[in-house]
């Protein structure tokens, strides 16, 4: 399952923090606007898991 939750692809330029959006493009600065789902913050990080297994390995 994924979300619809949108986030301003250019927001670490143009913001302070991740501009979200349900539609296409960014209502703040008009950029592109992507799926969040990667975001580390996300609080349904579908993703957590899989990376801090990957990270764990990374130091092992
Ligand atoms: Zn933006």
């Amino acid at each position: 399952m994924r979300s619809d939750i949108r986030v301003c692809a250019a927001w670490r330029d143009a913001h302070d923090r991740p501009v979200y959006t349900l539609g296409d493009t960014c209502p703040a600065c008009g950029a592109d606007a992507e799926n969040s789902a990667p975001a580390p913050f996300d609080p349904e990080d579908a993703y957590g898991e899989y990376r801090r297994a990957l990270k764990r390995r990374g130091r092992e």
